[in-house]
């Protein structure tokens, strides 16, 4: 058996988050009573005008600059013609050529396996617009749903030949690709919802050969997990055909969730002529030097940026900072806690512990629950200086969550201070000691581990307010 090296490219669709659909003022949603989203421009009614959606083309641009595209100073729409019943003209309006698209020759970097970047090369970034959706009717028979028809779709197509050797590849660039759309506020980034959909193509060849091998398309990937498994699939099942003597076939496949196996839905001998002429209802777009310079200026501090910088700025771990900077509204709340003075390292134990737990077993975000930045910043400092201790914190937290209280009027009312003083702590430990005679004759006897339980006890008899640090203190200079 042959060692295969793998080549993945990937197409990326993200339908915008404008208002409207591109080339008409129908409403951009999801779901809904089929057919009632629609006019005669995204319907192709004859002698109906598309106007450009000026915000979707912003969009794509700001999306080009992430990406580190060349932006095209000159660009146009194209139709590419077929026929199929979701296209109610006849044709899709796209953007075709090298350095037509608005973003061109780009790059994204994701974080590699041995902890440095690898640079993905990005290809061309063009703005097209979606179809409608065939469905099956229950009574029998197809309908179509033009609701999406027209919806402003983003096409994001990596270099080729491809960069991406494999399905955690595959799976870190979208989902690196993911989080730059949704801090740019361009996608909702929903895979369940197909407003971010991604086609990989997959590709083996054996070690040594240049030529790249024959590729197939895999399509219905509804979730990072699917993309990973799926490619993994398709080098599993391409290296045992090539083992066994046969032939890869350019194909269309489906994924099947379910089964976690791919299937054939269509050969693809030749590349479809599209016949792409300009659009002639659509005038050039040209932009301003300083135009694309000031959406340069607008863009946000992006996801690998942020990470690294918590990483350097904050002494984070990995793990914490990529918790943190993975949803960008999450990122907001850490940062908006650190500049209100929380202390970076205890703030995100808390965000990505006690907090994460709580709004992800209600199902809501950060913004939407009643704690706020002001509520952890004052918390770590409760326990910081030795108000209240690590276990109460816990309870106060939730407290705090459920009535949106400030963590000192809960202390207050509770009466929950830590107890910092020997005086009071001393008596609690003796009056343990005396009730456990045989335990503390054990550890006399040295066993040391009993240690454990008799510090269980006297945090229990002060119903966990006894400050630990002396509580250990005490406990040593009595045992002894
Ligand atoms: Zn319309």
């Amino acid at each position: 058996m042959a060692n295969y090296i793998c080549s993945v490219g990937m197409e990326v669709h993200a339908e915008l988050a404008t208002k409207s659909k591109m080339f008409c003022r129908c409403q951009v949603a999801f779901g809904g009573e089929p057919n009632t989203r629609t006019c005669p421009v995204c319907l192709g009614l004859p002698g109906a005008m598309p106007v450009p959606n000026r915000v979707a083309i912003e969009m794509v641009i700001k999306t080009s600059l992430a990406l580190n595209c060349k932006i095209a100073m000159n660009s146009i729409f194209h139709r590419k013609n077929y026929f199929y019943p979701d296209l109610p003209k006849g044709y899709q309006v796209s953007q075709y050529g090298e350095e037509n698209p608005l973003g061109y020759h780009g790059y994204l970097d994701i974080p590699a396996a041995n902890g440095g970047t690898k640079r993905i090369g990005i290809r061309r970034v063009h703005l097209e617009e979606d179809t409608g959706k065939l469905m099956h009717l229950p009574s029998g028979g197809s309908g179509v749903d033009y609701n999406r028809a027209g919806t402003p779709l983003m096409e994001i197509v990596t270099d080729f030949p491809p960069d991406i050797s494999n399905g955690d590849e595959a799976k870190e660039y979208l989902s690196q690709l993911r989080q730059i759309l949704m801090y740019l506020g361009v996608c909702d980034g929903k895979m369940e919802e197909g407003s971010l959909r991604c086609e990989p193509n997959i590709s083996i060849r054996p070690e040594g050969q240049k030529e790249l091998g024959v590729k197939s398309e895999l399509k219905n990937l509804n979730s990072f997990r699917s993309v990973q498994m799926g490619i993994a699939f398709e080098v599993r099942r391409q290296s045992a055909m090539l083992d066994a003597g046969q032939k890869v076939l350019q194909e269309t496949r489906g994924w099947n969730e379910q089964k976690d196996s791919s299937f054939a839905m269509r050969l693809k001998e030749s590349e479809n002529d599209y016949r792409y002429f300009p659009c002639p209802d659509l005038v050039p777009m040209q932009f301003s030097e300083e135009y694309i310079e000031g959406l340069r200026s607008s863009l946000p501090e992006l996801p690998l940026a942020k990470f690294m910088r918590y990483q350097n700025d904050y002494s984070l771990s990995d793990y914490d900072a990529n918790l943190l900077t993975s949803d960008v509204e999450w990122a907001q709340w850490f940062e908006e806690a650190i500049a209100k003075g929380g202390e970076p390292k205890a703030i995100c134990n808390w965000m990505n512990s006690e907090f994460a737990k709580l709004i992800n077993e209600e199902g809501i975000r950060a913004q939407q629950s009643k704690i706020t930045p002001d509520h952890l910043v004052e918390l770590t400092k409760l326990i910081a200086d030795n108000t209240i201790s690590g276990k109460i914190a816990k309870q106060v937290f939730l407290d705090c969550y459920k009535t949106g209280k400030m963590p000192s009027e809960v202390v207050k009312a509770s009466g929950a201070t830590q107890i910092s003083d020997d005086s009071e702590i001393k008596p609690i430990i003796e009056a343990v000691l005396a009730k456990n005679p045989d335990v503390v004759e054990k550890f006399r006897a040295g066993q040391v581990s009993v240690r454990g339980f008799l510090v269980g006890q006297i945090m229990r008899e002060s119903q966990g307010r006894a400050n630990p640090g002396i509580v250990n203190k005490l406990l040593d200079e009595l045992l002894q």
